[in-house]
């Protein structure tokens, strides 16, 4: 079978064409050249399909941990017409940033009600329906060039250059981290043989369990491959 490469132009760790001059060497300044190779299923290397897939997959604990840290703030100030102008500058300029940051997130997976959720929890609960939908398709999105760019860019990447202001998941992430609960595996990484995969439980309700290896670009989850790897790493069951 031909291997198509990664159509964000992924680099393997440390794997290097012959013409490189960091080829047989530890030392060189290139850490990588060889394009990484794209999933069976996808246009894009594990490693991108696993980062948005993964990132999305946060966004209903994030809205919900965001939403709880701005507290006492009334429900009505979600709405997005108080959004920007002359009533931002009269609260506090964490609070401001955390509601634009919890609007632009329920924007990016499609929740707009957000007037009528009340708690944290109602806001975590309508996120979860919307991610599921969302990533219902998200093949399609994996073997769409344009469709994939776009969602790259407001959720995995830092910033939208042309919208400094707008909060991606990732910016949201950075900015108010949720707990890291990830665990080492105990099986060493199928690419690259060293004992680096790292495993991301389930983010929310059906969401994938994670394996990524932070050695090399090796990423897949318990779906893929027929369970194989869910077989090989361990149960869905925390530590
Ligand atoms: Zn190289
Ligand atoms: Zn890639
Ligand atoms: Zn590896």
């Amino acid at each position: 079978m031909i291997e198509r490469p990664c159509i964000r132009g992924c680099t393997v760790p440390g794997l290097h064409y012959a013409a490189c001059e960091s080829y047989g060497r530890s030392d060189g300044l290139c850490t990588g050249c060889v394009t990484a190779a794209s999933r069976d299923d996808a246009l894009v290397c594990g490693r991108c399909y696993g980062r948005l897939h993964r990132t999305l997959d946060r966004a209903p604990e994030l809205v919900e941990h965001v939403r709880t840290l701005t507290g006492n703030v009334s429900a009505k100030r979600y709405d997005s017409e108080v959004s920007h102008g002359a009533a931002a500058h009269t609260r506090a300029p964490a609070s401001a940033d955390m509601l634009d940051a919890y609007r632009d997130v329920m924007a990016t997976i499609g929740v707009s009600h957000l007037a009528t959720l009340v708690t944290p929890e109602s806001a975590r609960t309508a996120a979860e329906g919307a991610v599921r939908e969302l990533l219902a398709h998200f093949d399609q999105i994996a073997n769409d060039a344009d469709s994939f760019a776009q969602w790259w860019q407001i959720v995995v990447a830092q910033e939208v250059p042309t919208h400094p202001e707008f909060w991606t998941i990732s910016r949201v992430l950075a900015r108010w981290p949720l707990q890291d609960r990830r665990r080492w595996a105990s099986a060493p990484c199928p690419a690259c043989d060293l004992m680096s995969v790292s495993i991301t439980p389930p983010a929310r309700p059906l969401a994938p369990v994670w394996y990524s290896c932070t050695s090399c670009d090796w990423e897949r989850n318990d779906r893929d491959d027929e369970g194989l790897w869910e077989a090989l790493f361990g149960t869905r069951e925390a530590s």
